[in-house]
């Protein structure tokens, strides 16, 4: 079994659940008291998140590349980012290290392709709805997105922010993320992503009408397959 090293934290609500989703996957394929092999970075996410916010997105793949060399040169075989509002500077962890890359959107866009889907809608943070970086790479697998529109993508945002990343679920949220969800398939949506972290804590497989790809397990699995032999 590979070492695999998670750049995590961002949040830790959804960087355990990598790590259960990790470890709950090699007990179930190797059985008896077997577990993964981690190797776990985890930030202050109030630190990446004012990077974020001030638009140092450089300096932040700066860091987050160090510490993945810092991840391999512990041993570890495999690197995941556990976030997909961060994989915006996935080149940089790339370029600087030797080890594979697990990118998020790949994972997702496998899953999608999959269920033989063509249209898919992508929930996440502001930055991954607008930026091109995680829309261009579903792309570049055939997928057509959609994402919503106003005042809908700022309310996706902000209750990631102001709620998900610190724990808060609420009730009301999921009605509104399922209304939202709701118009994206009058709008053509057959699927939708929950492309960003946390999102599946608070909306499940059996909130939505169809088929649902939440990031973090389709990504803790995919660590899992690319780990064991
Ligand atoms: N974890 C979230 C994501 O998957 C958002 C937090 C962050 O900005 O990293 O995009």
């Amino acid at each position: 079994m590979k070492k695999i090293g998670l750049l995590g934290g961002m949040s830790w609500e959804s960087s355990v659940e990598y790590e259960r989703l990790i470890n709950t996957e090699v007990r179930h394929r190797l059985g008896g008291v077997h577990s993964a092999d981690l190797l776990i970075r985890s930030y202050d996410f109030a630190e990446i998140e004012a990077l974020q916010t001030a638009g140092q997105w450089r300096d932040a793949g700066a860091r987050l590349a160090a510490d993945a060399c810092r991840l391999q040169d512990a041993g570890a075989e495999l690197i995941v980012l556990c976030t997909n509002t961060m994989h915006l500077v996935a080149d940089q962890i790339e370029d600087a290290i030797d080890v594979p890359f697990l990118h998020l959107a790949d994972t997702t866009a496998a899953a999608v392709i999959a269920a033989g889907l063509e249209t898919v809608a992508l929930l996440g943070t502001r930055f991954t709805m607008e930026k091109d970086f995680y829309r261009g790479r579903l792309q570049a697998h055939g997928l057509r997105v959609i994402v919503p529109e106003e005042p809908d993508l700022t309310v996706v945002h902000d209750v990631i922010y102001d709620e998900l990343v610190q724990g808060r679920i609420l009730d009301t949220s999921r009605a509104r993320y399922v209304e939202i969800i709701d118009r994206l398939v009058e709008r053509g949506a057959q699927g939708v992503i929950a492309g960003c972290t946390e999102i599946e804590l608070l909306v499940t497989r059996d909130d939505v009408t169809i088929p649902y790809f939440p990031t973090t397990r389709l990504h803790a699995l995919a660590a899992v397959e690319a780990a064991l032999p």
